[in-house]
């Protein structure tokens, strides 16, 4: 049987008449813990998965970008020009949103036939976005020889989701597809991009992400909603505190100056911020010793706190959790992402995996009407050349 390397150059041969030269891969992301605390100063800790975005590539002397995916119907052939603007919602705004910065930059480049394929959830807050960003990004960089450093490639991608796709996110998502490390979660300031990779050995469970497959409509508006809330909170208390972030201050201080809130809506909202951000310490020292059955108490506390105090979870994404705590095989689970749908994560014993995927969809499709995704990932690498394939692909 062909693996997954083999039917993409299979396929790459058949669209374009020729081998492909170069092979590449860039993961999704799935957040640990620590959510909603990103644009507060606080600290993520996001790991790469075993899923992501694949892409072939040879150079032509057509002067044109081909691209193709294996995902969708639609292709195009875009003769190379001197810069680029988003055009309609096609697939191609992305690695041609790459491609713009790298012309405005004042890289010369040439014409390219690329075949794309992500085993990746689409548009289900996995980061297949920031997935086929880096891996466009960092093939370019090996292929023309520009010289970015991995911080520069994480930049470059943001700012193509930022300003050209038109998407107001935050840098996580590329600096977790760029830097990630097998068996490592990175504990990152999104502010000031410190940040440590964590021992994360999952031993023998495996990490389980569930699609809710309930699509996040109310995500944006309800996420604006929590910054300006955030942000009351901070003038509140910074009326005698001398502070930047909520993230500035540790729950007992915060337990200390909290009467300064006086809309309890907004306090609910700050006190779920310092906690989780306190509980990210927690989870980092509990994964660096292997701890797992903490790092799974760690986990249903946040999705707790994100259910009653910052009011983001949906019956959805609360039913796999409810069913996970009902599983002996299971340390923990919460929501991952900004919420009311999209994607959950669970640590699961990896012997228990398919028993737990359809106990789970049972219950799911019992209280929801519809059935979810079940998926189970390891803490993979970042972007990088094609080797090993996942053993699942
Ligand atoms: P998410 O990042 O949560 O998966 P987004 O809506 O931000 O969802 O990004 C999804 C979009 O990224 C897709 O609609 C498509 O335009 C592009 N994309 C992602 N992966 C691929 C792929 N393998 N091939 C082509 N386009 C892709
Ligand atoms: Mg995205």
């Amino acid at each position: 049987m062909l693996n997954i390397s083999e039917k993409l150059h299979a396929a790459f041969q058949k669209q374009y008449n020729k081998p492909a030269d170069n092979a590449f891969f860039s993961p999704g992301r799935v957040n640990l813990i620590g959510e909603h605390i990103d644009y507060n100063g606080g600290l993520v800790m996001p790991c790469a998965i075993t899923f992501g975005t694949y892409l072939l590539v040879s150079p032509n002397n057509d002067g044109v970008f081909r691209f193709k995916s294996l995902n969708f119907e639609d292709e195009y052939t875009i003769p190379l020009k001197k810069s680029y603007e988003k055009e309609g919602t096609g697939w191609h705004n992305y690695p041609i949103g790459v491609i713009h910065h790298f012309l405005k930059d004042g890289h010369q480049l040439g014409g390219l036939d690329m075949l794309y394929y992500g085993n990746i959830p689409i548009g289900s807050g996995l980061s297949s976005s920031a997935s086929i960003e880096v891996v466009t990004c960092f093939s370019l960089n090996q292929l023309f020889n520009t010289g970015y450093t991995k911080l520069d490639m994480v930049k470059l991608s943001k700012s193509v989701e930022n300003n050209f796709i038109g998407l107001a996110s935050g840098i996580m998502d590329q600096f977790a597809v760029t830097f990630g490390e097998e068996n490592k979660a990175l504990m990152l300031n999104c502010e000031t991009l410190d940040y440590k990779a964590v021992d994360s050995n999952l031993g023998d469970y495996v990490l389980a992400i569930i699609n809710t497959n309930k699509l996040r409509r109310l995500a944006e508006s309800k996420y604006n909603e929590r910054v300006q809330e955030c942000g009351d909170a901070l003038k509140a208390l910074q009326q005698q505190l001398d502070i930047k972030n909520l993230c500035d201050i540790d729950t007992p201080t915060f337990n200390q100056y909290k009467h300064l809130i006086t809309n309890p809506i907004v306090l609910k909202r700050a006190q779920h911020v310092v906690e989780e951000n306190d509980r990210v310490k927690l989870a980092a020292a509990a994964l660096s010793q292997n701890n797992l059955a903490e790092f799974g108490r760690l986990m249903y506390a946040s999705h707790d706190s994100l259910r009653k105090l910052y009011e983001v979870s949906g019956k959805e994404l609360d039913a796999v959790v409810e069913y996970s705590k009902t599983n002996k095989n299971v340390a923990g689970a919460r929501m991952t992402g900004a919420g009311f749908g999209g994607c959950a994560i669970a640590l699961v014993k990896g012997a228990a995996f398919e028993q737990f995927s359809k106990e789970l969809s049972a219950y799911y499709l019992d209280k929801i009407g519809y059935a979810p995704s079940v998926y189970s990932s390891l803490i993979g690498d970042g972007v990088g050349v094609l080797k090993d394939v996942p053993a699942h692909a």
